[in-house]
């Protein structure tokens, strides 16, 4: 079976979905060739030479179409110049999100492909090694952190020097999931002051074991949602949220807001009211501007100033990092991949908990989503 990588045509995207260290790696599990477009790895630092000595066949794009047996990529296909253009009967695995791609969904199905999607990955142990949002989203957690000290005039950690002693920074982390939990480690390690909020209680330990402060409202809701992760609170807990966002914006530096609910739309938590109230200098991070933001000043791809404070709206942090991005989605791409084929065999078996969760469409046909699971 071939195995096919593309160049990444998303505008700006700098990710490649293979190395060429798993290159190796599928020849050496038994797939009989690795076929990598010119240049895909060139933005991610991965040079076709480095694809060449790990054994990979480097060719023209329209080749990569008409011979993989199996399509790695990152983002989605493109809709006319990728998704119609798989080999017929071949399989896709990308990030895909097929409620938002329908015509993408579509078109791979007329060409019988089998389609995977990343996202779709079940969240169990067993599939921790292919969680790619898990991997991606603590890049951006990082690179959030590294963002916001770039637009910010100060160190983040404290000094006593012979030029003045300088307080730490203070950073406010709205969201402790795999994003948020990443970015309070990192401000922790450049030596910030962090202080960290979710709405679920288990996140407390993690926030706390960071070197970070947990804090609380006064107010009783559960906000575990089932599998991990969080449900939509009452209007009431939110505005306890809220206040207390309120006060704390008068106080830190930077905002990095992860806060994500599944299926829904990002809460918009910090008002405009909000970022008035913060020094002038001071930086927000919206890691959830993709979905709508968690600030309701945040364009979406864009760093914008509103009256002296700087609203990061990236959406491609992962991206903005693309070599170590790269690394760890081709790992977990690598495995999930071996996880279904190798050794001259290719099965989907849908009676996997990782397949059934994931695969979007079968030999064309659409399978609906896997139940999700139930809140407690
Ligand atoms: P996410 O990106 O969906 O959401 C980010 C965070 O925002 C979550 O922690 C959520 O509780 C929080 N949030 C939602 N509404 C909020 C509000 N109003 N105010 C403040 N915070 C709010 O989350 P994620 O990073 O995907 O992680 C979700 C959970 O899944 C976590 O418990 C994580 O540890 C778990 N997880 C498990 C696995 C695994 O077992 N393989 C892998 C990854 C994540």
């Amino acid at each position: 079976l071939s195995v096919g990588v593309p160049l990444e045509i998303y505008p700006n995207e700098h990710r490649v979905a293979l190395t060429p260290q798993n290159v190796s790696l599928l020849l050496k599990k038994g797939f009989s060739r690795v076929l990598v477009e010119k240049t895909a790895g060139l933005q991610a630092q991965f040079l076709d030479q480095q694809y060449r000595a790990a054994g990979a066949t480097v060719v023209e794009r329209k080749d990569i179409f008409e011979l993989s047996d199996i399509l790695l990529k990152v983002r989605p296909p493109v809709f006319d110049q990728e998704a119609g253009l798989v080999k017929e009967g071949s399989t896709v695995i990308s990030f895909l999100y097929p409620s938002q791609n329908k015509e993408i969904v579509e078109a791979l199905a007329a060409r019988k492909a089998n389609a995977f999607a990343m996202e779709m990955i079940p969240r169990i142990s067993r599939a921790q090694v292919f969680d790619a949002l898990s991997s991606m989203a603590n890049i951006a957690g990082y690179k959030a952190v590294l963002e916001a000290a770039n637009h910010f005039g100060r160190f983040l950690t404290g000094q006593v020097t012979a030029a003045g002693k300088i307080p730490p920074c203070k950073v406010l982390v709205i969201g402790a999931g795999v994003a948020g939990l990443s970015a309070i480690a990192t401000a922790r390690r450049m030596g910030a002051i962090v202080r960290g909020f979710d709405t679920r209680a288990a996140a407390r330990e993690q926030v706390q074991s960071l070197g970070a402060e947990f804090l609380e409202v006064p107010f009783e809701e559960s906000g575990e949602g089932g599998g991990g992760y969080a449900k939509e609170m009452s209007k009431e807990f939110i505005e306890a949220e809220m206040a207390l966002f309120m006060e704390q914006c008068k106080d830190v530096d930077i905002v990095i807001t992860t806060a994500l609910i599944p299926g829904r739309p990002a809460p918009k938590l910090i008002t405009k009211e909000m970022v008035s109230a913060m020094k002038q200098g001071s930086v927000i991070v919206d890691l959830a501007a993709e979905t709508g933001g968690n600030c309701v000043v945040t364009k979406p791809g864009e760093v914008y100033v509103h009256e002296g404070v700087t609203i990061i709206g990236f959406t491609d942090l992962p991206s903005r990092l693309p070599t170590q991005s790269s690394t760890l989605y081709s790992n977990n791409i690598t495995k999930f991949l071996l996880s279904i084929g190798g050794n001259g065999q290719f099965a989907i078996d849908l009676e996997d908990e990782v397949v059934r969760g994931s695969i979007v469409l079968h030999n064309g046909v659409r399978i609906p989503p896997a139940p999700r699971p139930v809140p407690p």
